[in-house]
């Protein structure tokens, strides 16, 4: 049996219940057990932490930004050295293989990069007669953040180092399907050595923290990352209330290509991954894979064959790679599309589902028309889509005929070729002979169209959290 944790809010450096008291339970998906009881943050709630970061506001952004970095740094390798705790949790409650965990060294490298990259800088200028002009960067006060559950860990440190690095004081909300790392971390706060009130974890539900926190004066930013849904209701809050700015990483429908002078085994091995990685539930997963007419048949066989070698099971078993969706709703969700899958297009791989331990088998679907659900919404889940082309142009014009624009992915051994459709992908990120997760810490990641705003990275992300003001300082005699 398995101990019930109390998961509650972390404000001011200290754990409290909700005000209301109110708590929901979170289960396992994969046994059903009760891993939580947690705390339903209420508007009041939201309140007292966003109080709480703004009376830490003026010591914390007074600091040098060496003195800021100690605690990041801290925090950074505590992190790294809780790796299988933090891997174990996310196993418990929403069923992600502790194989292949890699959040705890990526929340790491974000946490050191930004215990020393706290040094905003504006710029001067002598460009106006009798002026010595200049633009300072400074932190904007209260910031939000709001995260999903599909990696948590990697969006509470993309977002909160950079935040805090800034000088910025942050409430963050974790997502009711997935607080316990966020929970887990908060733990480490205080010890770490940041002030009361710098970082603040709250949980619970959307629709009532999260309405508060993307409805609140007092926060100026919201990073948010999450559905184009949520980034849309989020977006309206913001305009009804004081115009925050805000910073979205949304959902997508990922294409990939493969011309039929691709390296295919290669291309297999790595669409494959791309869809099936945490069953599914990534962002920038390959959903719709576009081949070209000759290789169809070879192409797809050996897809199959490779998704059926998938090692399904217990999460916590370090030799499984293939857990549950994340809960019962989520594997709803899957089931849904694939019934739709079935109506409009041809099903070639007929995963067997497991209800009880909500996990659903790799399902691969072929013909599909282009207007089908199961083409233009996000699935979330292990479905991929075969379909193919036979003109450069016409794929291109498919795999950009939708309204998410998150990662691309194309294989071909013609390089001029790939460099002329990685232009002509609607796509924030393109991967040419690889797919998704591939990526890098120094450049971009984000999406076109309403796959988000804004672009996160390590040499990126604090900008967000930063306002510009220009100074116009006259001068007398410094002449033009
Ligand atoms: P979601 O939008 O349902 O929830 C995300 C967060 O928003 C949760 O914390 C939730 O409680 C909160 N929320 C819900 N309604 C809200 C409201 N009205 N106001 C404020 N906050 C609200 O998304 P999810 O199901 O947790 O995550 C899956 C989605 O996230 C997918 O669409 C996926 O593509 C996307 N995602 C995008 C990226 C990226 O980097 N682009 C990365 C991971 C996940």
């Amino acid at each position: 049996m398995q101990e019930v944790q109390n998961v509650e809010l972390f404000i001011n450096n200290k754990f409290v219940p909700a005000s209301t008291k109110e708590t929901f339970e979170l289960s396992s998906p994969y046994t059903g057990e009760v891993v939580a009881k947690v705390a339903e943050a209420s508007v009041d709630d939201v309140n007292t932490a966003v109080l709480a970061a703004q009376a830490s506001f003026p010591a914390w952004s007074a600091m040098s930004p060496l003195e800021r970095g100690r605690p990041l740094k801290k925090l950074g390798e505590k992190i790294l050295a809780e790796t299988q705790t933090l891997a174990g949790l996310e196993a418990l409650s929403m069923g992600r293989p502790v194989g292949g965990y890699f959040d705890a060294t990526y929340a790491s490298v974000h946490f050191n990069y930004f215990g020393e990259a706290g040094y905003a800088q504006g710029h001067t200028s002598l460009n106006t007669p009798g002026f010595l002009n200049m633009s300072l960067k400074q932190p904007f006060g209260v910031v939000g953040v709001i995260i999903p559950w599909n990696a948590p860990l990697v969006f509470f440190s993309k977002k909160i180092a950079p935040a805090v690095a800034a000088g910025n004081c942050v409430v963050l909300k974790s997502s009711e399907k997935a607080p316990m790392t966020s929970w887990k971390v908060a733990q480490w706060i205080e010890e770490c050595g940041f002030p009361p009130g710098v970082i603040n974890v709250i949980c619970g539900h959307g629709q009532t923290s999260g309405n508060a926190m993307s409805m609140h004066m007092k926060i100026r930013v919201i990073s948010f990352t999450g559905s184009t849904a949520t980034g849309r209701a989020i977006q309206i809050a913001s305009a009804k209330s004081n115009l925050k700015k805000v910073v979205f990483e949304l959902g997508g429908k990922g294409p990939a290509i493969v011309f039929d002078d691709a390296d295919i085994d290669a291309a297999v091995a790595a669409t494959e991954f791309s869809i099936n990685y945490n069953s599914g539930q990534t962002c920038m997963a390959n959903s719709r894979i576009y081949v070209q007419e000759s290789i169809k048949k070879k192409f797809t066989e050996a897809f199959k064959r490779a998704s059926s070698c998938r090692s399904l099971g217990d999460p916590s078993d370090p030799k499984v790679n293939h857990g549950p969706q994340a809960d019962g709703a989520q594997y709803n969700t899957v089931l849904k599309y694939i019934e739709l899958g079935k109506k409009s297009g041809s099903l070639v791989l007929d995963g067997t589902n497991e209800e009880a331990k909500h996990i659903v088998h790799p399902v691969v679907f072929t013909d599909q028309p282009e207007d089908a659900q199961i083409m233009k919404e996000e699935v979330f889940g292990p479905v991929v889509v075969i379909n193919t082309f036979t003109e450069e142009q016409d794929v291109i014009d498919k795999a950009n005929d939708t309204e998410y624009g998150l990662y691309a992915a194309l294989f071909t051994k013609d390089l001029e070729r790939a460099m002329r459709v990685s232009k002509k992908l609607e796509s924030g990120m393109v991967g040419v002979n690889c797919a998704s997760p591939t990526g890098s810490w120094d450049l971009p990641f984000g999406g076109y169209k309403g796959s988000g705003t804004g672009r996160e990275s390590l040499l990126e992300s604090m900008d967000h959290f930063l306002e510009n003001k220009s100074i116009y300082f006259k001068v007398s005699g410094i002449g033009g």
